[in-house]
């Protein structure tokens, strides 16, 4: 069995911990980037949203390298994700591609752990366990390593100091084989990135970023944007969602992901009193709490036709209104421009700053590191 999975920032790693802690190998391809997406565009439906798209032309570059297996979860959420599996599979056999499907979620739990029992063989529930505790503690690791590189990035003294050690680490974190040499990495890489030289950063600007997971969790589809911020307008970018939050929700690994979902559904329910299937709530309660958590202002970035996020779209506008909350609203698909995105984001960026020169009370000093 060689197993793959759609990529998703750096989820790539727990999850290759997951699979090869099993004895099976995984296979991860290279990074999507536009020449995936262009792929993924060509063989998918135009209207289908653009997660669909890229993670489409990263099947297509795994099943390249030789996987014979195809993991997705589905079938659980209320928007089309719970159908990408089932439509991206039929599409790629119809392209001639032979593999087995992994689908985890709708599929009887059974046939799924009967898969993994034939691939593992022997011991499947003890190893199970294991690769269980490996996957916790890597999706732990790199989730420390990119809120720290978040914070340090736009304060850094040498421009892309902050990126070199965090590439550097997530090598490492990828390359790590047992629980004690994670924990050492985890200690290595806080050490390294906080003792990196920082400029003064009091009265730093800060935006939250809320969204689509995929667009705001995947840097090839939305231009790196949070990087881009931190590095080249020395803007603190803070999303709502990360790739942490995404794996081990699910999997009922971290019950505080709970309760924050819960108090998102709660505060939001003026607004949208129903369950969309996307981050809906945690986009309206990220922008309800912006002002409150320190941030000047707030980037909604979204897919083109996604159904969660388009109803958002109708509903922050009020809400920003009422609360003078500056939004920059960032609709992306395949033919998206890098520029046209960098010089809205340097306008915004702009408007921030001379809102804070006309008004020097809204200059707040910024959390400490
Ligand atoms: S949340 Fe939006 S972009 Fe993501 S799968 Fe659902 S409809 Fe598509």
């Amino acid at each position: 069995m060689k197993v793959a999975f759609p990529h998703m920032g750096n989820a790539y790693i727990p999850l290759r911990a997951l699979v090869e802690y099993l004895g099976v190998e995984a296979v991860v391809p290279e990074r999507p980037n536009r020449v995936t997406l262009e792929k993924g565009a060509r063989y998918a439906p135009e209207f289908v949203c653009l997660p669909f798209k890229i993670t489409l032309g990263d099947c297509m570059n795994a099943l390249d390298r030789g996987a014979d297996t195809m993991a997705m979860v589905c079938g659980m959420w209320a928007c089309r994700f719970g159908y990408y599996a089932y439509v991206q599979h039929l599409i790629l056999r119809d392209m001639g591609y032979e593999f087995e499907s992994l689908l985890i979620g709708r599929e009887d739990p059974r046939l799924v752990l009967d898969k993994v029992r034939s691939a593992v063989g022997r011991g499947a529930f003890r190893k199970l366990a294991g690769a269980a505790a490996m996957f916790r503690a890597k999706a732990g690791a790199v989730e420390e390593l990119e809120s720290l590189a978040r914070r340090i990035r736009p304060r850094e003294e040498a421009m892309g100091s902050t990126d070199t050690i965090m590439t550097s680490y997530l090598e490492k974190l990828d390359r790590a084989d047992s629980l004690r040499r994670i924990w050492q990495l985890r200690r290595e890489q806080r050490e390294a990135i906080t003792s990196l030289p920082v400029r003064e950063s009091n009265g730093m600007l800060r935006v939250r970023v809320v969204g689509e997971l995929y667009v705001l969790l995947e840097p090839s589809l939305n231009f790196d944007l949070v990087k881009r911020l931190g590095t080249h307008f020395g803007v603190e970018a803070q999303p709502v969602l990360s790739t942490y939050r995404w794996l081990l929700s699910p999997l009922w690994l971290d019950p505080l992901l709970h309760l924050s979902s819960s108090r998102a559904r709660r505060i939001s329910r003026t607004y949208l009193p129903y369950i969309l299937g996307g981050e809906e709530h945690m986009t309206i309660t990220g922008t309800l709490d912006s002002q409150a958590d320190g941030f000047d202002g707030v980037i909604h970035a979204y897919p083109l036709t996604c159904m969660p996020e388009n109803i958002c779209r109708t509903i922050l506008p009020s809400i920003c209104t009422a609360r003078d909350i500056p939004l920059l609203n960032l609709c992306f698909d395949e033919h998206t421009s890098t520029v046209g995105t960098i010089t809205r984001l340097e306008a915004f960026v702009d408007m921030l700053r001379s809102r804070r020169e006309q008004d020097p009370s809204l200059t707040r000093l910024s959390p400490p590191l």
